[in-house]
């Protein structure tokens, strides 16, 4: 039987391979095994060889948060082979998983396609977006997604899912580690181009203005709580700025957690469940994270709070 191994050994695989700068927060150790796959016959076959290694699916790194020792099973990432955005005459939009997101809304903006202008501000992957069923100002990746095409990495299977196969609900999906999103189709509508890129504007000038820039944070860290965001909830116990080794609260939006260049991908991490002890503590209010943790930490003493 092939193994990981092999598969490095005969150069279809590569080892030890540093995925920091595949991530916004350019922290974290290396993959032990990683594959960028070209096209989906490599991501069908490579289950005969996976055993019981774990798997990180690692789109554009937006939303993650890897360990100081790395990943210690298969990264697999999407290289160009699953970059495109085709448009028909109906408005139906077919993108490849590796697409970027504001690109995606910038080609169906051009085209005259409306409905996906959100993804002008969410700076992750299609298939990144599918998974965590991203969104803002008022719209999610569920409202537009007809269906994404799937591969199960362990069984070698491929299908197509809807919305309701995946269980899309606020910033979450049923799809598990192991299950890769290569490619979706999504509606949209037609509209003038030039309100759409309007649109677009004022969403990327109200993400300047309240938000901090894209570099060395992951976005929310947690999930806003109903009716209610854990943006205003973490600013009211005044925690902007609160600082764990190199890693902090962000003085523009308290949601965000900035990392200081070169900093341990464990500052971030203490500080995350620091964060939500504290504002556990005072106000009852035990928030989710919204960012994924990738590999393993050193417990963080604030961790076991309810
Ligand atoms: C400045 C900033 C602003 C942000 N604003 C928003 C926002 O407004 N709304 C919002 O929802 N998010 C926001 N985010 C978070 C992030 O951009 C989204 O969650 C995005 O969908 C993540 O996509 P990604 O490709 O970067 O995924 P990654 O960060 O690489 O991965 C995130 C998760 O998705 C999985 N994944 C990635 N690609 C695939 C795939 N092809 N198939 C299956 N699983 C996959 C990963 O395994 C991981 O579990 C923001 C982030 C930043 C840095």
């Amino acid at each position: 039987m092939t193994t990981l191994d092999d598969l490095v050994a005969s150069g279809g695989l590569r080892s030890s391979v540093s995925i920091t700068g595949l991530t916004t927060y350019k922290l974290g150790g290396p993959a032990r095994y990683y594959l960028e796959a070209e096209d989906e016959a490599q991501l069908v076959s490579i289950g005969e060889a996976l055993e019981d290694e774990p798997v990180l699916v690692l789109g554009r790194g937006s939303n993650l948060i890897v360990s100081d020792d790395g990943f210690p099973g298969l990264v697999v990432h999407l290289g160009a082979g699953f970059v495109r955005t085709d448009l028909d005459e109906h408005g139906t939009v077919t993108s490849g998983a590796a697409t970027s997101l504001p690109a995606l809304a910038r080609t169906c903006a051009r085209a005259g396609r409306g409905g996906l202008e959100f993804f002008i501000g969410i700076p992750g992957s299609v298939g990144g977006g599918v998974r965590m069923n991203a969104g803002c100002h008022g719209s999610e990746t569920k409202d537009r997604l007809e269906s994404a095409r799937v591969i199960d990495l362990r069984r070698g299977e491929v299908g197509d899912r809807k919305p309701d196969d995946l269980q899309m609900t606020y910033r979450h999906t049923n799809l598990r580690a192991d299950e890769i999103v290569i490619s979706a189709v999504f509606s949209s509508e037609l509209r003038e181009p030039a309100e759409i890129e309007e649109t677009m504007r004022e969403i990327t000038r109200w993400r300047r203005e309240h938000q901090p820039g894209g570099t060395f944070n992951a976005g929310s860290v947690f999930k806003n709580p109903p009716g209610d965001s854990a943006g205003r909830i973490i600013d009211s116990l005044g925690l902007k700025g609160t600082r764990i080794g190199g890693a902090h609260v962000s003085s523009k939006h308290a949601n965000f957690f900035i990392a200081d260049d070169g900093v341990c991908a464990q500052d971030v991490y203490d500080l995350v469940w620091a964060v939500r002890r504290r504002v556990g503590i005072e106000l009852d209010i035990w928030l989710q994270p919204e960012v994924q943790f990738a590999g393993s930490f050193r417990p963080s003493p604030d961790e076991g709070a309810r």
